[in-house]
Parts: C-alpha cells; sequence; structure tokens
C-alpha cells in the first residue's frame, strides 16, 4: 500500500506543490540515505513548495504521471535481492517517467537497479530494470568504504560523500558520469568516473547524505522538478538566497589524517 511518510506543514501556503515517490523506502535505506529525502523537503520548502514524500513499495503500482521525483536509495544485498523481484512490474512506469525528463536521485543500491544487473558479493547475479545502461560487477572480499570527492565540469560543481558498496559500475556511452573522482574509489576504481548523470536521474555511490552535503545538487534537482511541473518561466530564489551560506564549500573538504593530528 502506498502512504505518505513526511508532507510539509498544511498550515503554511504555498506556491507549488512536489510529490515524491520514495521507492521501496521501507526496505532500502542504509547509512542515513533517508535523510536526501528531508534534504529535498527542506529545500523544496524554501522554494516555495508543499512537499509530499509517499513510500511506493512492493506490489505498489508507481504513477509515473502523478510523481514529480523519485528517490531510490541504498541497501545491503539481501533487500536489494528483494526490490529485484519486484521491480519489473514497476519497469516500464519507471522507464516512462526517466524518459519524459523527470528527476530521479538514486543512490548505490537504487542506482545498481535501474541498470542491467548487478552482480552480489556472493557472486550471484541479480537483474535490474534496465531502463538504463550501465551495469555492476562484484569483487572478491573487498568494499569500496571511504570519503570521496568529484568533480562535475558540466555544471563546475564539486560533491563530497562518503562511499561503501562492493559493487563494481561501468556506465554505458550514452551516459555521463555525476564527476570525475578527486579522490577516493567512485564507480569502479578504474576509469576515475563517479555516479550518472542521464536525462534527469542522478545515480551516485555517495551516503553521507548526499544531498544534505551537496546542497548544491539538491538545488539543481528541486528546481528542475519545478520548472519541469511549473514551466521554465516561474522566479525561483536562487542558490545564494537561500543555501550557499549554509553550506560553505571549505566544510566539504574531509582532513587527512595528518592534518588531524597536527
Ligand atoms: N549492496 C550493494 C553493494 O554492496 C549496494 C550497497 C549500498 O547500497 N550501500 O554494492
Amino acid at each position: 500500500m502506498v502512504y505518505t511518510s513526511l508532507q510539509s506543514p498544511l498550515t503554511k501556503d504555498y506556491l507549488y506543490e512536489l510529490n515524491i515517490a520514495h521507492l521501496y523506502g521501507n526496505l532500502l535505506n542504509t547509512y542515513g540515505d533517508n535523510g536526501n529525502i528531508l534534504m529535498l523537503k527542506y529545500v523544496g520548502e524554501k522554494l516555495g513548495a508543499k512537499v509530499t514524500v509517499d513510500i511506493v513499495s512492493l506490489g505498489d503500482s508507481f504513477d509515473n504521471d502523478y510523481y514529480d521525483m523519485v528517490f531510490f536509495g541504498g541497501g545491503q544485498d539481501y533487500e536489494q535481492s528483494i526490490v529485484a523481484k519486484d521491480l519489473p512490474g514497476k519497469r516500464q512506469a519507471i522507464g516512462n517517467f526517466i524518459q519524459d525528463d523527470k528527476v530521479v536521485l538514486a543512490i548505490c543500491g537504487g542506482f545498481q537497479l535501474l541498470g542491467q544487473y548487478y552482480v552480489q558479493s556472493n557472486g550471484v547475479k541479480i537483474d535490474g530494470i534496465g531502463v538504463m545502461g550501465h551495469y555492476t560487477l562484484n569483487q572478491e572480499n573487498n568494499r569500496f568504504i571511504g570519503d570521496i570527492k568529484i568533480h562535475n565540469s558540466e555544471f563546475n560543481e564539486t560533491y563530497y560523500g562518503f562511499e561503501n558498496h562492493q559493487g563494481r559500475t561501468f556506465l554505458s556511452d550514452d551516459e555521463k558520469p555525476l564527476g570525475q573522482v578527486v579522490y577516493g574509489n567512485g564507480n569502479n576504481k578504474e576509469d576515475g568516473t563517479e555516479g550518472v548523470h542521464y536525462k534527469n536521474v542522478y545515480g551516485s555511490y555517495f551516503h553521507g547524505p548526499i544531498l544534505s552535503r551537496n546542497a548544491n545538487l539538491a538545488y539543481r534537482l528541486v528546481t528542475t522538478a519545478l520548472t519541469n511541473k511549473y514551466g521554465k518561466d516561474i522566479i525561483l530564489p536562487s542558490y545564494e538566497d537561500i543555501l550557499s551560506q549554509e553550506t560553505p564549500e571549505e566544510y566539504g573538504d574531509v582532513k587527512s589524517k595528518a592534518e588531524f593530528d597536527s
């Protein structure tokens, strides 16, 4: 059953409404990923939107026309394998949502399952829904864990996070990375890419959660969803007006152990 997990206070006046589907939010919510939902609500409200977040999970149908945004979080292999069995029923609707240029944020397990397939740490291959071209291999007795920083040259933005994944993801030719790795492992530790940017889908291995450490990305996602729905001519407060003071760039960088010790 689809149910509302979070909603803006009904006592205020809003200019806009944003309806967010939190895919499998009761199963995929590792490492504080749900903080992304809080951040979407926070930024949405600052931009004048009433935000409603629904959990859309096992057996539920996903209404791609009703929702303005999707958040798809990460999880352990076990939960991911349960989700993978349910996803084919939502494949068409999620694919249409993406092709309609609607906004998706997919973290770690969610990012993997939008792609072709994911090989679990035990070597078992599970199908993704294949609405995007990337695929994910496993690695033996290792995980990529630690702080990470990337740079997106298209937006000239830097993003910070904490990665924790065993999967090694490889992008397809029609997919751009979310950024190039400055430090950390990224998608696969081989090609210097991290995450994905395809149409208005943003995928990443960043926990932390990604949006609370990177308000610039949160602003991009929410303003894209609002202009998709209400038209490019709506006048929205700038990032500088509402968010830049809250996340100075220098707070993002992680000090090395030597710097902490000195
Ligand atoms: N289970 C997946 C992996 O280990 C995804 C992990 C996650 O979502 N944090 O790669």
